[in-house]
């Protein structure tokens, strides 16, 4: 586990250098979704401390065993009954994709007094049928954009890439891209600021790095293949 994280740090400190980046501005979440406590742990101790989930029940089980200091991240779409299992233990969402969902998102943390939650609005980049997030239209995604800046409770970061697999990861750059000048035009026309992009997987982050991504949310290359 360590040996592997260190692999990636190698990667994304050598991809930072490739287009002129700090490195410190790119972020590694590690996706644990469907692995045990025990390999979370493992990742910990080597001095991994954002972790990514995408089932709701399982972000608040893992909550409850887990370091206060770690920070667990929900990155799957979002159902507005499973709000409250991620109000106030989450501190990142990477998939929002409606205005519902946000409103709904800010009242739960007031009830639960919690502190903001830093969102990501999810793009389904390549319009896939399969995937949530939303359609890469300025206007639907501005909508989205001033609907959680507008929020007290929602820290608005950025935009959430969901390109299409595609096995040669130059291909996806065009995607990621697109991403990009999305945020870069988004932030021009409102003025809201939008520091953050979450793009990258396992076998693409390195050239999501270039593109731009400051956090890279990597599975499979941490933890091994999920059953
Ligand atoms: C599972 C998942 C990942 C990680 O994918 P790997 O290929 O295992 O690195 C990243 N982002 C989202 C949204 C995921 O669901």
């Amino acid at each position: 586990m360590k040996t592997r994280l260190e692999t990636i740090h190698t990667a994304i400190a050598r991809a930072a250098d490739r287009c002129g980046r700090n490195p410190e501005g790119i972020h590694l979440l590690a996706v644990s979704k469907r692995k045990p406590v025990s390999d979370l742990m493992e990742a910990y101790e080597a001095g991994q401390r954002d972790f990514g989930e995408n089932y709701a029940q399982e972000l608040a089980e893992k909550h409850e065993e887990l370091p206060a200091d770690a920070h667990l991240h929900f990155i799957g779409h979002l159902q507005s009954n499973k709000v409250k299992l991620i109000a106030g233990r989450a501190t990142h969402l990477h998939a929002l994709d409606s205005v519902k969902l946000a409103t709904r998102l800010n009242s739960k943390l007031e009830e639960s007094d919690a502190a903001p939650l830093k969102v990501f609005i999810a793009v389904n980049v390549g319009i896939e049928d399969s995937k949530h997030g939303l359609p890469p239209k300025i206007e639907t995604v501005t909508e989205v954009v001033k609907a959680a800046n507008a929020l007290p409770l929602l820290d608005l970061r950025g935009l959430m890439a969901l390109p299409p697999y595609l096995p040669d990861p130059e291909d996806v750059r065009p995607y990621f891209a697109q991403i990009r000048q999305l945020r870069d035009t988004i932030q021009q026309n409102t003025g809201i600021a939008m520091p953050d992009l979450s793009m990258g997987m396992s076998h693409d982050f390195e050239v999501a790095i270039e593109e731009g991504a400051t956090w890279i949310r990597v599975g499979t290359a941490i933890f091994g293949e999920r059953l």
